[in-house]
């Protein structure tokens, strides 16, 4: 009897997260969920506050191994337009899609641009995989960012017709800044006096790279490993640093930097970070901050690194 009771509570419990999972605005505004903050921004520049805009991951929060709650995953079935990367830290997302969201109005990313997948570099820590992992960090490039917006902005347009001169507008725009954004950082390489850069993290970078032509060092590929990096990988990247006589080594947003300093103390370089905008931090949220304002900082950072 009390297993029954207790069967019956779940069963309540799941019908009512499934109900009012979602806090509908009655302000007749379409919501648009989006993962993580990348596509967060881009659709915030687009449509402003013509949708009701969700941020699933909390500000400051660790995004690789997010596991939504039911109220979340209700949430993503009932919104308007759901925005995700659609990459190995997406799992879960195929996973509702399969099951639930066969109506569910929803755009990946990774459908949006060229994707490659992660490359295991000379003295990077891991095994090569029979089949690789997409690279889904595919915004960190200001060209991929600009096809992004793009597909963002229709995706928004059909979902607010009456909305749409506007919206596109303000894609115009914003994409002019990606564009600029995009030729500083050509006008950073074409007069750099070298183009390699060690990384001392997971390296979530690749696609700006590539459009770079920067070569790379790091202590894991993509993101996806929570791995300790062995001593001989940081004296691989210390070697690296030391034969490219290079000014610095980068770390990552919310590291603690501790193989950056390692790398720093034994070369005597400094330690710069490169922020990957998966998320913003609390602070950095509360304040505004935005994909292209973390891009300009990274520009300036790669500037002395480069020179
Ligand atoms: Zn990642």
């Amino acid at each position: 009897m009390k297993r029954r009771i207790a069967l019956l509570l779940s069963m309540l419990l799941l019908l009512c997260a499934l109900a009012c999972g979602t806090p509908k605005t009655d302000d007749g505004r379409p919501t648009v969920v989006c993962t993580i903050f990348p596509q967060y921004d881009f659709v915030r520049q687009i449509a402003g506050d013509r949708v009701n805009l969700v941020m699933l991951s909390k500000p400051g929060s660790e995004v690789h191994g997010f596991d939504p709650s039911l109220s979340e995953m209700s949430m993503i079935l009932d919104c308007d337009l759901f925005v995700y990367v659609g990459g190995e830290t997406d799992r879960w997302v195929d996973d509702l899609l399969s099951k639930n969201g066969s109506d569910l109005n929803a755009v990946a990313l990774v459908d949006l641009v060229d994707t490659v997948d992660e490359e295991l570099r000379p003295g990077m820590q891991g095994e090569a995989e029979e089949k690789p992992e997409t690279d889904e960090h595919v915004w960190t490039s200001p060209k991929n960012a600009i096809r992004i917006v793009d597909g963002l902005a229709d995706a928004l347009c059909a979902l607010l017709p009456d909305e749409a001169d506007a919206m596109k507008a303000n894609a115009a725009a914003y994409v002019k800044e990606l564009e600029s954004l995009d030729s500083d950082f050509q006008t950073v390489m074409a007069g750099a006096k070298r183009n390699t850069i060690v990384f001392a993290e997971r390296f979530p970078f690749r696609y700006l790279c590539d459009e770079l032509g920067l070569t790379y060092y790091a202590a894991l590929p993509g993101c996806s490993s929570n791995e300790e990096v062995s001593l001989s990988t940081v004296s691989f990247l210390i070697e690296r640093v030391r034969e490219e006589k290079l000014p610095c080594v980068f770390t990552i947003e919310f590291s603690d930097g501790r193989i950056a300093q390692t790398i720093a103390d034994a070369t005597g370089c400094a330690v710069y970070e490169l922020h990957s905008c998966h998320n913003v931090s609390r602070a950095d949220f509360d304040a505004g901050v935005t994909y292209l304002d973390l891009m300009r900082n990274n520009l300036e950072s790669l500037k002395k690194a480069v020179n």
